[in-house]
């Protein structure tokens, strides 16, 4: 490329760019006047600054990082690599651009709390933007412009272990708390010392791995793609998400990361989105083994002519894009475009007026007092009770509690994958929930039992004669970390059958078994289920759920988590979801060998409290279209004591032009309500948002016609007429 000098005036700090007054889309006009290509090409890649290079240890990788690199994903904790790097960027590059600083922040920084689709069972989307506010404030004080969440991939295959991720099976709920947590991400002003840009992500159709295995290809119908899985990322976008990330598979022949129609027709010229999109890791590259592209040079092209800006980790931009400008096979245009949209969010982060990081300590960034309470509360709110057979919970009489199995004493596997920097010594062990909850109350008495993965019986001799002992036994199994999150699928959602076992082998004791879950995935619980008392799912909760968890079986805690994400009977059923189409005989099919429903469907959650349900009132039967629609409905606690609930609100459309889902989520909502109280749950429909659809291509339509609503087993019947 040209190669151009800054005039003595603009050395002297008076660009247009340079002035913090200035409009911002000014700033960027002027600082894009100045750039060469080669420049504008730099802009548009993101490398990795490794794992292994701290300060002193600057490893070769990061010696020749460009002082021009538009992005770097950094891993440290501390922001001094990143001052360095950044004093490269503001002092040795021409024009002084500041690099951005990208990592995954997905469920906390260093303060883990629980992961995401723990977080949606606590429907408590407030909650989950204060949650990913502490988050924010934990990265950017450590260097972290930019995290690469929230993951609102629809999910319905448990085998996939990327639904630990995400917000579960309902393509509503994913929108919701997506941007929940990009309003918590972002705030008011990403330039805020606290904030950091959100990235939603994989866009789009990651959720639909064939099999749950991942990367591979997703077969979704262009109906699905619009109904299912753009629904989330629409939401997202109107909640201000900077940034998406493009997704490794391919959508019925089309890779995510060269597919012009979902990242140029549908995110910029129908949804207006200003910012930017990342490529996955290594994406680019990638399109060559899903035989779209022969060469790395092809796959730039392809890419980034549909529309995909910087390249994490490909090489692909920063070798090809300048030859394929010169040769004319990408437009000038479009590279100007692209590397317009990368300034504008440096600008709107404040990264050319603060470039650096402040120093601070890390009592100063993590595990702040209103961080740890945050994460404690979402981890009680997403826990949720499955089963409670004769009110065996809370455990108000027990004065011998045997808590055994592999999850007991264990902090690793509780932080969860993509546990961003928590140590295992960070977090509080159920163990010592429990021996704090009860102390005074009840004796504990501990055994292994097995090992997560279940080697052997050896420890169940111990196991049994605790129980025996006991009152009562809390058993805590579950899976590893390593178990879910991104490549890590299991062909069975099954615990390992020597966790099976042992449970079976206490049994023996006689005495009610408590089990306490630690998993990142929707489990097959149809073994473990007939020789449980009580089972209290609590995900991987983080640092801070072992409190919660022991003062839900105490009963200091009332249960309100609801599942966001169905349970299959077995693995077999999966694909099984709560929102699936209607069929032709009118059921959703029968198997010869189990029954074809879930162990335990969408939306379901024990309280230690009872709830009764009013009538569904609507404001009206009969509304034209244009005019205004609610429903309420009451729900009075008649149990003895306060706790949440969730109204979750459907809809159904018996009759329509295409097939539509048996209901749809379309409202929800928890309150507390206190013992004796009555508290007036409120759903103001919107006509063409609630009971309308969208077609193939993404039109919206409202058909007259009849209507329902749908809050548990009640049905209201609304028409629409013209
Ligand atoms: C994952 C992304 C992640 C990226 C950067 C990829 O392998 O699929 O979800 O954001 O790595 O760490």
């Amino acid at each position: 490329g040209t190669v151009c000098t800054l005039s003595a005036k603009d050395k002297k700090g008076g660009a247009l760019y340079k002035d913090a007054k200035a409009p911002i889309e000014k700033r960027v006009d002027d600082l894009l006047s100045r750039m060469t290509l080669e420049e504008k090409v730099m802009q548009l890649n993101q490398y990795t600054l490794g794992r292994n290079n701290n300060v002193n240890n600057v490893g070769e990788e990061v010696k020749k990082v460009s002082a021009e690199i538009g992005s770097l994903i950094y891993f440290e904790t501390n922001p001094e690599l990143r001052n360095n790097m950044q004093k490269k960027a503001m002092e040795e590059s021409r024009l002084g651009i500041p690099i951005i600083f990208g990592y995954d922040a997905i469920h906390g920084f260093r303060t883990v709390y629980p992961i995401s689709l723990a977080q949606a069972c606590s429907w408590n989307p407030d909650l989950v933007e204060q949650a990913c506010a502490v988050s924010a404030q934990e990265a950017r004080m450590s260097g972290v412009d930019w995290t690469f969440s929230p993951m609102i991939d629809v999910a319905r295959d448990p085998r996939w272990g990327r639904v630990a991720e995400g917000y579960g099976e309902d393509p509503y709920a994913n929108g919701v708390f997506g941007a929940a947590s990009v309003r918590g991400y972002q705030g008011d002003n990403m330039s805020a010392e606290n904030r950091v840009a959100a990235c939603l992500k994989h866009y789009v159709g990651y959720g639909a791995s064939e099999a749950g295995r991942d990367y591979v290809y997703t077969e979704i119908s262009q109906q699905t793609l619009w109904d299912t899985y753009l629904l989330p990322y629409e939401m997202g976008v109107k909640a201000g998400a900077a940034t998406l990330m493009s997704s490794f598979n391919d959508i019925s022949g089309v890779p995510g990361s060269a597919n012009p129609y979902t990242m140029t027709e549908i995110l910029k010229n129908r949804w207006r989105h200003d910012g930017f999109i990342v490529s996955d890791w290594g994406a680019i590259e990638q399109l060559k083994n899903q035989g779209l592209a022969a060469t790395k040079k092809e796959a730039a092209r392809y890419a980034f002519t549909a529309g995909l800006e910087m390249d994490m980790m490909s090489h692909a931009y920063d070798r090809h894009l300048q030859e394929l400008v010169e040769e004319g096979k990408v437009s000038m245009a479009q590279v100007d475009e692209a590397v317009r949209r990368v300034l504008l969010l440096k600008f709107r982060l404040g990264l050319f007026e603060r470039p650096y990081t402040p120093a601070t300590t890390e009592k100063e960034r993590f595990f702040r007092p209103k961080s740890m309470d945050i994460a404690a509360r979402l981890a009680a709110e997403s826990m949720v009770l499955l089963k409670n057979e004769n009110n065996v919970l809370p455990l108000t009489d027990k004065k011998k509690i045997a808590v055994i199995g592999p999850m007991a004493k264990n902090g690793w596997d509780l932080l969860g994958s993509w546990r961003g920097h928590g140590k295992d010594t960070d977090v509080a062990m159920l163990y010592d929930g429990l021996a704090a909850e009860f102390a005074g109350k009840a004796e504990l008495r501990y055994a292994l039992g097995c090992n997560t993965q279940g080697d052997n019986r050896e420890g169940f001799a111990e196991a049994l004669e605790a129980a025996r002992w006991s009152d009562v036994v809390v058993l805590c199994l579950g899976e590893m970390m390593t178990w879910s999150g991104e490549n890590a699928s299991r062909s069975s959602i099954a615990l390992p059958q020597m966790q099976e076992e042992l449970a079976k082998e206490l049994k023996k004791a006689g005495k009610p078994v408590v089990l306490v879950l630690v998993n990142g995935r929707p489990l097959e619980l149809n073994r473990l289920e007939p020789v449980s008392d009580a089972i209290l799912e609590i995900w991987q909760p983080g640092v801070n759920g072992a409190l919660p968890m022991a003062g839900i079986l105490s009963g200091r805690i009332n249960p309100s988590g609801k599942l966001a994400m169905t349970f299959p009977y077995s693995t077999g059923q999966i694909p099984i979801y709560y929102n699936r189409r209607k069929s032709g005989r009118g059921h959703q099919g029968f198997y010869k060998d189990i029954t074809s429903d879930p162990l335990y469907p969408f939306g379901h959650g024990l309280s230690y409290t009872e709830f009764k349900y009013g009538t569904v009132t609507p404001s009206a039967t009969k509304v034209k279209r244009g005019e205004k629609l609610s429903a309420e409905v009451t729900v009075t606690n008649i149990g003895a004591r306060d706790g949440a609930e969730t109204v979750h609100w459907f809809i159904s459309d018996p009759y329509c032009s295409i097939t539509r889902p048996v209901k749809e989520l379309k409202h929800f909502e928890k309150q507390l309500i206190k013992a004796g109280e009555t508290k007036t749950f409120r759903f103001d429909i919107d006509l063409e948002r609630d009971f309308g659809f969208v077609n193939e291509d993404g039109k919206r339509f409202l058909e007259t016609g009849e209507y329902n609503i749908h809050v548990l087993e009640q049905t209201v019947k609304i028409e629409l007429i013209d």
